[in-house]
């Protein structure tokens, strides 16, 4: 099992570098006591970095995943390299900042527009994924073309106003009972999930998730909309890209 370090409060997501100790070691890959590294998984791509231990290697993490309770580290290396790690092992892992901070970006940005979609139009998003600086979002039904103007200001108008954003430890039976458990409709949630993580963006949005996300919406920076395109089923896709914006360093 791995403990998940980077989910408690919105401060651990900042975190670049940390300690642990190797629990197994599947063919090509390692699970450790506890991990920072992000696993593929709603959407949100992967961390990727570097495990070293000193005096015996340092080793390039090339995907994450969660494998039932344990998240497995891919790791580039040639067997008779892995061969070095052993159960025990304490090693040293290493974010790649850039890539994390761009997550974080894009999917605050994410659950913004989400919201604001919602309240503009009652549209929820189905799905949400990101992929380098660009995230798209699939909407349940179409969107009328006036409000497209409308969003791409409220973007702007939340990220210069700084709104704070925390984590939350809901109790399910208590999220159930939420009227505002379904403001931006993401996909419902799995029942044994208790309790469920919710995070607010200030006065915008409430919304359960186990994904990283920034300090304040300060750091969304600016964001260039695509206009929306249908989908077969209905629906429409509606995409945005980072622009430029006030970079934040991690915190150690
Ligand atoms: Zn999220």
């Amino acid at each position: 099992m791995t403990e998940l370090a980077y989910l408690p409060t919105i401060d651990d997501a900042y975190l670049r570098t940390f300690r642990a100790r190797v629990v197994a070691l599947p063919p090509g890959g390692v699970v450790l006591d506890r991990t920072y590294f992000y696993p593929t998984g709603g959407g949100q791509p992967c961390d990727y970095g570097t495990l070293s231990a000193a005096g015996v290697g340092s080793w390039e993490v090339v995907d994450v995943t969660k494998s039932g309770a344990s998240v497995v580290h891919r790791l580039k290396a040639s067997a008779s390299v892995l061969h070095q790690l052993k159960v025990g092992l304490e090693l040293e892992g290493s974010i790649d900042w850039e890539r994390r901070e761009r997550h974080m970006r894009l999917h605050t940005s994410q659950h913004v527009l989400s919201a604001r979609i919602f309240a503009r139009t009652g549209r929820r998003t189905r799905r949400a994924s990101f992929a380098g600086v660009r995230a798209t979002l699939d909407l349940e039904g179409p969107i009328p073309d006036t409000a497209w103007e409308e969003l791409a200001a409220d973007l702007r108008e939340v990220a210069a106003s700084g709104q704070p954003i925390r984590i939350r430890q809901v109790p399910r039976a208590e999220w159930d009972r939420n009227p505002l458990s379904a403001r931006s409709g993401l996909v419902p949630l799995p029942p044994q999930v208790d309790p469920v993580r919710v995070i607010d963006i200030g006065s915008v949005d409430i919304c359960p998730c186990g994904g990283t996300h920034l300090r304040t919406t300060t750091a969304m920076g600016g964001l260039e909309l695509e206009p929306p395109t249908p989908l077969p089923d209905g629906g429409v896709r509606v995409a945005f890209r980072l622009g430029g914006g006030p970079a934040e360093g991690p915190s150690a």
